[in-house]
């Protein structure tokens, strides 16, 4: 147990399936861990990525279209600024500007990284230059000098001498007018203030044109002004020419030298400064805070709105490539899906094809190779395979290969041999017979086949017991081994039965001098257990080609030549004859027609009267069966008993049962039409005897019967000693049932009286051999009288049997035998003819 938990625990080598699977299946798993793995962490980790990129760059975005909308607010209001300078205080703008870095501020820190993950460029959204150019602009739009340059020229140059030439010129007129007469300088004074005054309205139209509302034609209408007063500016030089050089009036107060020349150097002084300012006017620098806002402020936030919207465009481009690696990380997972269902596939395929070569492949060779063994191709390799479990099959196969041969070694040794004498038995003793026939009929040659039987066997292995039965077994054959040539088989075939194959025999006499010498050399006295005795056998011998030339009519030809020597009185051998064929022949057809015959109820008894020696009363009468075929003449038990003895036990019952009616039948009519109550004794059959699970029925046959306490039971001697064991438990049985026994045909077997004492029989009947040769003084007179005497001893009665003459009657009257059975007193007779015997009996008597 604990090794198998041992064994269980180790890790296997790669040697073997189990560690191959092993290993092949933890790197699978491994392999698909980590590619699972993996996968979730990459997925994982790009789709956080983008989370947080997505959500920093939501706020980007809104900074950044914060900062647009701030930018243009501050555009708007700068507008505003220039229509209506003054018009919103400056803490407005201010305030705007500090919002504008608040965004930005935040925006900075919305995207983190921002200098890499912003485009080159944004470092230019330049917060403090946008300040102080609006701060700038501011101080000139609330400045009119500042924001108008010409407005300055105008009031600190122009005016001034444009006054000083009108003073000069009212101071002309004013003394040329005192003289009332018409001499032209006073209309000439009048006409150059005129002029003048001409001009400065054109000046003033010139002026008005640059701020007029026609601004598209500013440029236009200045040109014709200025134009306007280029001429009037001639025309009043010409006119103080002419001034200077007509007389003026008498009473006109003489003009200081320098006059003129102070009015020439005004009117100069002042078209230079307006040529300035028209210079001014026309350039863009006329209006400053319009020229600071289009030349530095307008483009600087159009720059800037440009970058926030280059900079809105890369975050959508990241957005968009944002979707677009979100999308391809989710494509990767299922292309990482995919590859793991490759993966698996491809192992799967992997591990089918490894199977296939490395295991089922090895294993249907290996297979192959031990069928083809298994159907004896002796040349076969049978290869080793490299795996662990292959190689311990293919080795366990040898191993059992190994032991069904030698198994099968050992079973044909047991299936062709007897076990305790190591001799043949019948399979083999036929199959070298048949060979031997074989052989002998290419040959021309004489072969014998003995058939041989131990006589009496059966008494001495119930006597002596079962060990030395085996003894005597073994022992015989060792003797008939000695006795026969060593080519010849010697077999056991069963029991007490052998047989001998003698082969290429030149005559018949060989044969018989081979059976001469066995019968001599089993006779001699055999030890066992310190105990000697003897044993004698009946041979029959058949010879081939003459008996037959087939192994088994062979053997049965010897065995009924061994039953002829049975038949002639034991320890003798004889030939098969075609006359003992033939009656076995008969033999079988008798035993089909009396089992016929008890079918037809054929069979009957014939009742034979014992009587008592001295009174001559009736002691019992003998059921005697006899056999009346339909057809042909009443047979005697001689004729049909040993066919009775083949029948099979449904049979047998069928006829007991039929016995039993007719002698049920018998004793009721004894007894209703006699008075007599008849006793019957009835010869158990030898068979009944030696098989015990047969004793129940015989038993239960006879308390069946009408009266089983007029039943007499009668076993020879020699079924008695067939089996002495089962005998002695059937008899107790029966003799405590109160059933008297006797001891049929005494003195023929080789028992002695001594050893009979033991069983429990009320008589013994003496053979009627002894008693055919009773004259005074013979032999046989001797034994009778001493068997009489030994018996009462015992005290059982004496029945003497077949006594014919009334000198055997005295005789056995005066040696005290007690009952006297005979043709003398009654031949056996049938029923009815028993019944009349009955009536003149009892009448007599
Ligand atoms: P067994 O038991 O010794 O029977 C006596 C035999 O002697 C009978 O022969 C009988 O007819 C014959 N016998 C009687 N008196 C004389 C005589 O004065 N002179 C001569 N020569 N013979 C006499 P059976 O009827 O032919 O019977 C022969 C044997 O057959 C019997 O010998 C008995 O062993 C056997 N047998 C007869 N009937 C049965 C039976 O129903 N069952 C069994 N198992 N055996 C039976
Ligand atoms: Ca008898
Ligand atoms: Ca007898």
């Amino acid at each position: 147990m604990s090794r198998q938990v041992k064994n269980l625990w180790r890790l296997p080598t790669m040697a073997s399936y189990q560690g191959q699977y092993l290993y092949m299946a933890l790197t699978l798993v491994l392999a698909l861990l980590i590619i699972a793995w993996t996968g979730h962490h990459y997925v994982e980790e790009t789709a956080e990525e983008h989370i947080a990129r997505i959500a920093s760059r939501t706020t980007a975005q809104e900074q950044v279209a914060r900062l647009q909308q701030q930018l243009q607010d501050i555009e708007q209001w700068l507008g505003q600024q220039l229509i209506e300078p003054g018009s919103s205080p400056g803490s407005e703008l201010e305030d705007m500007l500090n919002e504008l870095d608040s965004s930005f501020r935040r925006l900075a820190a919305s995207i983190p990284g921002f200098n890499q993950a912003i485009p080159a460029g944004l470092p230019s959204l330049d917060l403090p230059g946008l300040r102080s150019e609006t701060m700038a602009f501011l101080h000139v739009s609330h400045d009119n000098s500042l924001r108008f340059p010409g407005i300055h020229i105008m009031r600190a140059y122009m005016q001034p001498r444009s006054r000083a030439v009108m003073d000069s010129l009212d101071n002309i007129i004013y003394q040329a007018s005192d003289d009332d007469r018409d001499n032209g300088y006073s209309r000439l004074a009048y006409r150059a203030r005129h002029t003048w005054q001409q001009l400065l309205s054109e000046f003033r139209l010139l002026v008005a044109n640059r701020f007029s509302v026609f601004s598209d034609t500013a440029q236009d209408g200045m040109t014709s002004r200025s134009y306007n007063v280029e001429l009037y500016l001639e025309k009043m030089r010409a006119l103080l020419e002419r001034l200077q050089h007509t007389p003026p009036p008498d009473a006109f107060l003489p003009l200081p030298d320098d006059a003129w020349q102070q009015m020439e150097s005004d009117i100069g002084q002042w078209e230079s400064h307006y040529l300035q300012l028209l210079a001014s006017l026309r350039s863009s620098k006329w209006r400053q805070d319009l020229y600071l806002f289009k030349t530095s402020l307008q483009p600087r936030i159009t720059g800037m709105k440009a970058h926030l919207d280059r900079l809105q465009n890369h975050l959508n481009e990241q957005a968009s490539r944002d979707i677009t690696a979100l999308t391809g990380s989710a494509s990767r997972l299922s292309q990482a899906i995919l590859l793991i269902a490759l993966t698996g596939m491809i192992l799967i395929l992997g591990a089918y094809y490894y199977l296939k070569i490395r295991v089922i492949k090895p294993m249907s060779d290996t297979a192959h190779a031990l069928r083809q063994e298994a159907n004896g191709d002796s040349r076969v390799v049978v290869p080793t395979p490299k795996l662990k479990e292959t190689r311990d099959l293919v080795e366990a196969f040898g191993e059992m290969r190994r032991q069904v041969i030698k198994r099968e070694q050992g079973l044909d040794h047991l299936a062709h041999h007897d076990p305790l004498t190591q001799l043949p038995n019948r399979l083999l003793f036929k199959d070298r017979l048949e060979h031997a026939l074989q052989i002998a009929a290419r040959h021309n040659q004489m072969i014998s086949c003995l058939f041989l039987d131990l006589d009496n066997f059966k008494q001495i292995n119930d006597t002596l017991g079962h060990f030395a039965g085996d003894e005597l077994l073994i022992t015989v054959a060792r003797r008939l081994r000695k006795v026969v040539r060593r080519a010849d088989t010697i077999a056991r075939l069963g029991g007490d039965e052998f047989a001998i194959l003698l082969e290429d025999i030149q005559r018949k006499t060989f044969a018989r001098n081979i059976a001469q010498k066995i019968l001599a050399a089993l006779q001699k006295p055999y030890l066992i257990n310190d105990q000697e005795f003897h044993i004698t056998a009946s041979i029959g011998i058949a010879i081939a080609p003459y008996d037959d030339n087939q192994s088994d009519d062979l053997l049965r030809d010897a065995d009924a030549a061994m039953y002829e020597a049975k038949r002639r009185g034991k320890n003798n051998y004889q030939f098969f004859t075609s006359e003992l064929l033939r009656r076995a022949n008969r033999q079988l057809d008798l035993e089909q027609r009396l089992r016929r015959g008890v079918q037809n109820n054929e069979l009957l008894y014939h009742y034979q009267p014992i009587i008592n020696t001295r009174t001559g009363q009736l002691l019992a009468v003998e059921a005697l069966m006899r056999w009346q075929p339909e057809e042909g003449e009443l047979l005697y038990p001689s004729e049909f008993m040993d066919a009775l003895k083949k029948f099979n036990l449904e049979l047998r019952n069928r006829l007991d049962e039929q016995m039993s009616v007719q002698i049920n039948r018998l004793q009721e009519t004894a007894l209703k039409r006699h008075g007599i109550a008849l006793r019957v004794a009835v010869n158990m059959s030898p068979s009944v005897l030696r098989d015990p699970s047969r004793h129940r029925d015989t038993i239960d046959s006879i308390t069946n019967m009408k009266f089983p306490s007029l039943i007499n039971l009668e076993i020879t001697e020699d079924t008695l000693m067939e089996d002495l064991t089962n005998a002695r438990a059937l008899l107790g049985e029966l003799r405590e049932l109160g059933i008297p026994l006797s001891l049929d045909d005494f003195g023929t077997g080789q028992s002695s009286l001594n050893h009979l004492r033991t069983f429990p029989f009320d008589s013994i009947k003496i053979d009627r051999e002894f008693v055919r040769n009773l004259t005074s003084g013979s032999e046989d007179a001797i034994l009778v009288q001493a068997i009489v005497q030994l018996a009462h001893s015992f005290n059982m009665k004496v029945v003497a049997e077949g006594v014919e003459t009334e000198e055997q009657k005295t005789y056995l009257m005066n040696i005290g035998c007690d009952y006297l059975q005979g043709y003398l007193i009654s031949r056996p007779l049938p029923e009815q003819e028993l019944l009349e015997f009955l009536r003149r009996f009892r009448d007599s008597g």
